[in-house]
C-alpha cells in the first residue's frame, strides 16, 4: 500500500504575508537567524501580525543547526509559552524550529500552531517531515510526521534579498530533491508529477533568478518549486546524494545545496551505469522533453556551470585532501546509515560510497 501525506495548509502568492493578520494569537515566538533579524526582514514580516500580539524573536539559529542550539531552544520555548510559533528563514531556521517543537513536545509541552515562512527557495522544509540537525560532526536527518509545520506561507518577496551564490546553492537543492524523489524506490504517480513540475521550473527559472535577483515572477516560481519538491520527497524519500551530502556537510561545513550540486553528476553516473537503474533517468528525461538520461546529465552539468558551482569537492578549496582521506571512510559509514539511503534506487556498499566521495573529490 502507498500513501501520500501533506500536513501543512499552504498560503502562497504575492502578498501571501497578509494572511498573518487573520491568525488568532496573543503570544508569538519567531525563530530566525541573526541576518534576518538585523536586516529588518523579521520586522517587515511581524508588522502583519494582529495588532496587540506580543512578539518574542529568537534569532540564535546558525546554518546547519546543532543539537545544542535545539536544546537551548527547548528551554527558551518553555519560558515563552507561545500560542503561535513562526519559523522565519532558510532550512536551518525551519529545521531548528521543528526540532525545538518536537523535543519540547516530548517533554510535555502542548503544541502551539506552527507556521513556516521560508526565505530561501531550496529545502522545502516548510512542508516536509524532515529536520536535519548536526550532532558532533554528523548531520542527522530526523524523519517524523510530527515535525511537519501546520501551515506554510510562501511569499517570494522574502527571497528577493538572497544573493546569487545562495540562490544557486538553494536552487540546486530543489533540483536534487526533485530528481532523487523521482528515481526513488518509493516514487509514485503523485510524487513523480510533483518532481517533474519542480524540475521544469528549476531548469527554466533558476538561471533567471541567479542572473537577476529582482525577477519576482521567477522568484515566485522557484519558491513554489521548492515547496512542490519538498512535498515530493517527503512522500518518496531521497537517496544517496543527500546521504553523502549530510555526512560531508557535518564534517566540512559547506552549504548543503552546493554539496548536493557537486555530488549530483557523480551519483547520476553511478546509477546510469546499469540499465536497470538508468531507466528512471531516461523516463524522467522524456517527461522533461529531453532525449535521454545523457542529455539530462549534461543539462545538470551545464546548469551547475552557469551558476558558477565547482565541478569537484577539491575545487571548493576548503576541504584539505589529507583531512578528506582521513575521514572518507567515516563519512561513507555515516552515509550508509543515513535515513535517505534506504530509498535510493540502487543498493550501495560502503565501498561504493567511498568511491563516489573520491570521484566527487578528484573529478
Ligand atoms: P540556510 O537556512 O542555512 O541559510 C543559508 C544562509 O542564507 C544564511 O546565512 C541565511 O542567513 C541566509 N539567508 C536566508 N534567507 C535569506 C534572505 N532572504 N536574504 C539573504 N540571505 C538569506 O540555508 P538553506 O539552504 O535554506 O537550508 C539549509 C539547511 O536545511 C541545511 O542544514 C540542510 O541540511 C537543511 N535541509 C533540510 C531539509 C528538510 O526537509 N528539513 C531539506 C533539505 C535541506
Amino acid at each position: 500500500m502507498n500513501e501520500f501525506y501533506l500536513k501543512a495548509k499552504l498560503f502562497f502568492g504575492p502578498q501571501a504575508v497578509e494572511h498573518l493578520g487573520s491568525l488568532k494569537c496573543s503570544n508569538v515566538l519567531v525563530v530566525t537567524d541573526g541576518f534576518l533579524q538585523e536586516s529588518g526582514m523579521v520586522n517587515k514580516m511581524t508588522q502583519y501580525l494582529p495588532a496587540g500580539a506580543h512578539v518574542t524573536v529568537y534569532s540564535n539559529v546558525k546554518p546547519d543547526p546543532s543539537q545544542e542550539l535545539v536544546d537551548a531552544g527547548v528551554e527558551m520555548i518553555f519560558d515563552v509559552k507561545p500560542d503561535l510559533v513562526i519559523a522565519f528563514g532558510g532550512g536551518s531556521c525551519i529545521d531548528a524550529t521543528k526540532a525545538i517543537l518536537y523535543f519540547a513536545g516530548e517533554k510535555g509541552m502542548e503544541r502551539p500552531y506552527f507556521l513556516a515562512i521560508p526565505t530561501t527557495a531550496g529545502t522545502g522544509s516548510e512542508v516536509t517531515n524532515f529536520a536535519v540537525i548536526t550532532r558532533g560532526t554528523t548531520k542527522v536527518a530526523l524523519i517524523d510526521d510530527a515535525l511537519a509545520p501546520d501551515g506554510a506561507l510562501l511569499d517570494a518577496s522574502f527571497t528577493r534579498s538572497v544573493p546569487p551564490k545562495i540562490t544557486a546553492d538553494t536552487g540546486m537543492d530543489v533540483l536534487t530533491h526533485a530528481l532523487e524523489a523521482y528515481v526513488s524506490n518509493k516514487a509514485t504517480t503523485f510524487t513523480d508529477a510533483m518532481a517533474v513540475k519542480a524540475l521544469r521550473i528549476v531548469f527554466e527559472d533558476l538561471p533567471v533568478v541567479f542572473h537577476d535577483g529582482d525577477a519576482m515572477r521567477a522568484r515566485g516560481r522557484m519558491a513554489e518549486a521548492s515547496c512542490v519538491a519538498g512535498i515530493a520527497f517527503t512522500n518518496a524519500g531521497l537517496g544517496i546524494n543527500h546521504s553523502l551530502a549530510h555526512a560531508l556537510g557535518g564534517r566540512f561545513h559547506v552549504a548543503h545545496g552546493r554539496l548536493n550540486a557537486i555530488l549530483l553528476p557523480y551519483v547520476m553516473r553511478f546509477h546510469m551505469a546499469e540499465a536497470k537503474y538508468r531507466e528512471p533517468y531516461d523516463r524522467l528525461a522524456h517527461e522533461l522533453g529531453m532525449a535521454d538520461a545523457d542529455e539530462l546529465l549534461q543539462r545538470v552539468i551545464d546548469l551547475r556551470h552557469e551558476l558558477g558551482i565547482e565541478n569537484t569537492l577539491a575545487d571548493l578549496g576548503t576541504i584539505d585532501p589529507a583531512a578528506f582521506e582521513e575521514h572518507v571512510g567515516d563519512m561513507a559509514e555515516a552515509a550508509s546509515h543515513d535515513r535517505c539511503t534506504p530509498t535510493n534506487p540502487r543498493p550501495v556498499s560502503k565501498q561504493d560510497l567511498v568511491n563516489l566521495y573520491r570521484d566527487a573529490y578528484n573529478g
